[in-house]
């Protein structure tokens, strides 16, 4: 019988198998196939393995993956043409206790281990073998779904621990003793200070992903977690204390939420929402106005943009500050209520629109968006509870429901579109402050201003269909410091 690496680093030399696992229940995951693969291919590279090229990969749910034939083919094989099964992360490997129990024993007969790259857990290390039992019960509870109970369960730890709850510490942190405490992974703290030094540098989330060769959903996650400043994300303090300087942490905050281009008008720091978000342009040089802490600003802006500052000191209008680079976020979001009721009224009092429509094709964007809104919410809770079975019950809801959106693709006819012009201003008016993002995202393209001479509005493909371009005519919208907003004739 062969001798088994009895610890992770006798692994240098043996041959490596790999095992790939996608869950069935939504394709929206952090421990995607692309994910597991990646710890798998480091996995390889920091222990020395030699990559065999045999891969399992079946998309199978894990609480029955010991019914799926690459399951027997795989423990057949162990020991035969590989050394070590390399998965990436012990949940996607089975969900079963009992899969895993019977692997485990397989294995070892065989003559091969069983390696979890993420958990860096090595099934032959007797001395791992409390972690290593740890993660598969907590596969196995996990899949059992209860999740209001392990939320409690979570929230019960945090208070005991001041450790995040959760199926895995956050990057950098490791568990350890009994009970588990979060300790400092001083390897991948590094890369985790890095990613942090760059940021602060103002680099975008993408270019700090390769700088520091993480997925940017990972970054954006490290980037994010209070845990790293020593806060846990309900302001508790954390056990492992500040592993990043809480002034560079804060700073990170600011110049993501300055230049987050991901998640429009979503502020790291609770703020208000922007109606117009990133939609907003400055109409001489076409670049972008960027909300900022209740403005809307020109950042080095150009001298046209400058130049339609009101003239005088506002008398009606005492945030609109004088010197044009920025004005107060209310200046520009009041273009969509002043937009919308001069819509409404001409699609009321104009036939003409009515008569201007033939049948249209519209998708449901605003359905689709708020969907979207949906997805970022679900994920930035997984972010918090790492409760995977909620986050796929979620997405595979709302994929049904993206589904439905698109098949409901439907011809808009003139009276129809006249109802929806007709009824913009007063779903505006009952919107919270994030619908009317969504609202405002739904109906423009883009909102192009100078100053605040005069507003352009590209209605998008959604508000074309429903007879925009008819209601609003070839106008655009006069901006005054006096706040009334009126069309006037294009120039
Ligand atoms: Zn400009």
């Amino acid at each position: 019988m062969k001798t088994l690496p009895r610890t992770i680093d006798g692994l240098r030399g043996l041959r490596a198998a790999t095992w790939v696992r996608e869950s069935t229940a939504g394709q929206y995951d952090n421990f995607g196939p692309d994910a597991q693969r990646e710890q798998v291919a480091r996995a390889v590279e920091r222990y020395g393995l030699v990559d065999t090229g045999v891969e399992w990969a079946v998309a199978h749910s894990g609480w029955r993956i010991a019914g799926h034939p690459a399951w027997a083919d795989m423990l057949g094989r162990a020991g035969e043409g590989f050394d070590v099964l390399v998965v990436g992360y012990a949940s996607r490997f089975a969900r079963s206790l009992e899969a895993h129990v019977d692997a485990r024993r397989a294995f070892h007969a065989a003559g091969a281990a069983i390696l979890f790259a993420d958990e860096r857990i090595l099934s032959s290390d007797d001395d791992a073998w409390d972690s290593w039992a740890r993660e598969v019960v907590e596969a196995e509870s996990y899949s059992r779904r209860l999740s209001r109970r392990v939320r409690e369960g979570y929230a019960a730890k945090r208070r005991r621990l001041g450790t995040p709850g959760g199926n895995r510490p956050p990057y950098g942190f490791r568990r350890e003793g009994r009970p588990p405490v979060m300790a400092v992974d001083e390897e991948r703290m590094a890369v985790v200070r890095q990613a942090y030094e760059l940021s602060a540098s103002g680099m975008r989330d993408r270019e700090v992903a390769v700088r520091v060769g993480l997925k940017v959903m990972h970054v954006r996650e490290v980037l994010t977690n209070p845990v790293y400043r020593g806060r846990l994300h309900r302001g508790e303090p954390s056990s492992a204390g500040a592993a990043i300087d809480p002034a560079l942490w804060d700073s990170v905050q600011l110049v993501r939420s300055r230049f987050s281009r991901r998640f429009p008008g979503r502020q790291a720091y609770p703020s208000r929402p922007y109606a117009l978000g990133r939609l907003l342009f400055c109409a001489a040089c076409g670049r972008r106005l960027i909300g900022d802490t209740g403005r809307y600003r020109h950042l080095d802006p150009c001298d046209a943009f400058v130049g339609a500052r009101p003239d005088s000191p506002p008398a009606r209008f005492p945030l609109v500050r004088v010197h044009g680079h920025s004005y107060a976020a209310e200046v520009y979001d009041r273009i969509v209520p002043a937009a919308l009721a001069h819509v409404a009224a001409s699609a009321t009092v104009k036939a003409s629109v009515v008569e201007l429509l033939g049948e249209r094709s519209a998708v449901d964007t605003l359905t689709l968006a708020r969907i979207q809104k949906d997805r970022d919410a679900a994920l930035a809770r997984y972010v918090r509870d790492r409760d995977p079975g909620a986050l796929e019950a979620e997405m595979a809801r709302l994929d049904a429901e993206e589904a439905d959106a698109l098949a409901a693709t439907r011809s808009v006819d003139p009276r129809t579109a006249l109802d929806y012009l007709a009824n913009l201003p007063r779903l505006w008016g009952d919107a919270d402050p994030e619908r009317r993002q969504q609202m405002a995202g739904a109906l423009f393209e883009r909102v192009d201003v100078l100053g605040i001479r005069e507003a352009t509005i590209t209605p998008s493909p959604e508000a074309v269909a429903h007879g925009w371009r008819e209601a609003w005519g070839d106008t655009v919208l006069r901006l005054s410091d006096r706040g009334d907003y009126g069309r006037g004739e294009r120039i």
